[in-house]
């Protein structure tokens, strides 16, 4: 399913519930600090049992962004590729020299 789907799927089924527009955003806030929780849970209380809930808050986060999506009337799939093709592109042209060894370095730190 593409992007443009999910959104047409989220304003058949959920846009008549759409918060007002201040609303929206602030419930995206709860629940981008609701799945800060579950990676707590998950990384410094050890709390393994609770990693679906960490799906599900994502699910959360990314249904909030489809709310406000359609509330600004934003494709999201435009707004991605665009915003994709420039990170990308400097991801290739900078981080890779510089950022990118430092990062693997601290994942291998840090994640194992
Ligand atoms: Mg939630």
């Amino acid at each position: 399913m593409e992007l443009h789907e999910l959104q047409r799927l989220y304003k058949e089924h959920l846009g008549e519930a759409n918060h007002p527009r201040l609303a929206a955003y602030i419930a995206l806030v709860e629940e981008v600090g609701e799945l800060a929780q579950e990676v707590l849970n998950l990384e410094i209380y050890d709390k393994n049992e609770k990693a679906n809930l960490l799906q599900d808050e994502i699910a959360d986060v990314f249904i909030c962004i489809l709310e406000l999506c359609d509330i600004y009337r934003i494709d999201l799939e435009s707004v991605f590729l665009e915003k994709f093709r420039k990170v990308s592109e400097k991801a290739r042209n900078e981080w890779c020299n510089s950022l990118t060894p430092l990062l693997k370095q601290k994942r291998e730190q840090i994640d194992t």
